[in-house]
Formats: structure tokens, C-alpha cells, sequence
């Protein structure tokens, strides 16, 4: 699924028809518009990664049962490890991994009143799937950024560079240690609030 503004057909008027029965639009208002996969494997891969027309990445994915379909759209601003204890109880992992994306370059076939959501804190509301459950994502502020679960997002290999995890948030809530290096950090990684976590800084917390 892509965003109107980000979908176009490359093919002659004389060819229109046949892609007719290749994409449709969702029931909302227009704005959202539904590709057959392999039409749009056929005629935009490259690098084996689906890309628009711009040469942005399109990421598909979904909920467990299938109902709420996502799309994000080019590279992630950031991709985190968050150890909170609010990501732990809401997602039933150690951690959750979750990448961030404009409002522009994420889509979902779901409305945001159609799915269950928690406002989790301040400024964070979480939504999933009132079907199955799934953690679908959550928006920060008043929703310019959309932080999307990466458990439900597909065809993302472990070492994929643009998804690759970047760093560890709220470390020192961890309830296992990850040995790897990244950046780790005591909370937030917000610039001005961010403290670097060492294991000295572990033990006073
Ligand atoms: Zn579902
Ligand atoms: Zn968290």
C-alpha cells in the first residue's frame, strides 16, 4: 500500500487498462492506494528492494492476522533498541526494536480509530491491532513522527543496513545485557537529555 502522492504508473495510456486490475484504492478518501506485489516487483525492483518512483524504499508489513497492513516509505530517521519497561510490558519481550518515520512516509490500511491504543505516556500513543493484537506503532507528539514496530515489518534481512539498529535506549531498565557496540544510553538519546550509559552509571541506577 503507498501513499497517493507516491505512486504512479509508468506505462503508455494504451497499457492503463490492463494495470487497472493491478492496484486499487482504500475507502478512505482516496489518499491511500493498494498495489499488487508482484505487479510492483515486476516493474520497480532494484537492488532486490521495492523502490517508488523518487528511488525511495517502500517497506510493506503487517499485523499478525493480516487486517492492518503498513508501508513506510525510504530510509528510517532512526532505528532503536528500547529496553523501557513500558516497551517491555507492551510488547511481552526482553526489548522492542522500532524504527522512526516522518507521517509523510508511513501509511497504514487501518485508521487510527479502527485500531485498540494506549496513550502510554505524555506524548506517545501505541496502537495495535484489535484483532490479534499485534503492536502495529506508536506515535510521538502530535503524530509528526511514527514509530513503527519492526516485528511487523517484512522482508528486512538481520544485516540490513537501513534498518540496522542504531543504539540501546533506556539501558539501564534492561533485563538482559546485549553485547554488541552500539551506543548505549541510561534513558533517551534526545539531544540535551541523552546521559551515555557505562556500567558504572548501571549500578547507581
Ligand atoms: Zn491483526
Ligand atoms: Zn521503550
Amino acid at each position: 500500500m503507498y501513499l497517493r502522492e507516491k505512486f504512479s504508473l509508468r506505462t503508455s495510456h494504451r497499457h492503463r487498462y490492463h494495470y487497472h486490475r493491478c492496484y486499487q484504492f482504500t475507502n478512505n478518501s482516496r489518499r491511500n492506494i493498494i498495489v499488487t506485489k508482484t505487479r510492483v516487483m515486476n516493474s520497480t525492483t532494484r537492488n532486490n528492494a521495492l523502490t517508488n518512483n523518487e528511488g525511495e524504499r517502500i517497506v510493506n508489513g503487517s499485523c499478525y492476522c493480516g487486517k492492518c497492513e503498513l508501508t513506510v516509505i525510504g530510509k528510517p530517521i532512526a532505528v532503536s533498541i528500547c529496553h523501557c519497561t513500558i516497551c517491555r510490558r507492551l510488547s511481552g519481550g526482553p526489548f522492542s526494536i522500532q524504527s522512526l518515520h516522518e507521517r509523510a512516509k508511513f501509511s497504514c490500511t487501518v485508521q487510527a480509530n479502527d485500531l485498540w491504543s494506549i496513550q502510554s505516556s505524555d506524548n506517545v500513543q501505541r496502537f495495535r491491532c484489535k484483532e490479534c493484537g499485534s503492536p502495529l506503532y506508536a506515535t510521538i507528539g502530535k503524530a509528526k513522527t511514527f514509530v513503527v514496530a519492526r516485528s511487523c515489518l517484512k522482508g528486512i534481512e538481520k544485516d540490513d543496513l537501513d534498518f540496522r539498529a542504531q543504539h540501546h535506549l533506556h539501558y539501564s531498565q534492561r533485563v538482559i545485557d546485549i553485547e554488541d557496540d552500539l551506543p548505549k544510553f541510561v534513558g533517551t538519546c534526545a539531544p540535551g537529555r541523552s546521559i551515555p550509559w557505562t556500567p558504572e552509571k548501571s549500578r547507581v541506577q
